[in-house]
């Protein structure tokens, strides 16, 4: 989509710091860190709400939860602990409409959340 700020961070037309990447999945650095350890796991696919996302998507969808494990072990928060978090619409604070895993860690998470 080519208004979408995520589709131009796949297709390498912003720059991001890409700490994962394969035919289906993208993840980076967050921009502006919540914790120790921000990364943003996202489709190739334009989805803009989880949803969205149809049965078709199944697959891509625990490919995605596959990749945020891998970061979380490469990060070395996946025994610690870590937070996966996505946004859905206005009130949830979605601010881009683009799915993304948040992969939150390094500190400990509050419950409530904000
Ligand atoms: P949301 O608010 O939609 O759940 O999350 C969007 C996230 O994307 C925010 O945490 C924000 O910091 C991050 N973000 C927005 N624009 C960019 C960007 O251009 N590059 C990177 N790396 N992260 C971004
Ligand atoms: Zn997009």
């Amino acid at each position: 989509m080519s208004n979408c700020i995520f589709c131009k961070i796949i297709d390498k037309k912003i720059p991001a710091r890409i700490i994962y990447e394969d035919e289906h999945a993208l993840a980076f650095e967050d921009v502006n860190p919540q914790a120790p350890v921000h990364a943003l796991v996202i489709p190739k696919k334009h989805i803009p709400t989880i949803m969205d996302i149809g049965e078709e998507d199944g697959s891509l969808i625990s490919h995605l939860i596959t990749v945020a494990n891998k970061i979380a072990k490469n990060k070395g928060i996946a025994e610690r602990g870590f937070r996966i978090v996505t946004n859905c619409n206005p009130e949830s604070g979605q601010t881009v409409y683009h799915i993304h895993l948040h992969i939150l860690g390094g500190r400990r998470m509050h419950w409530p959340p904000g």
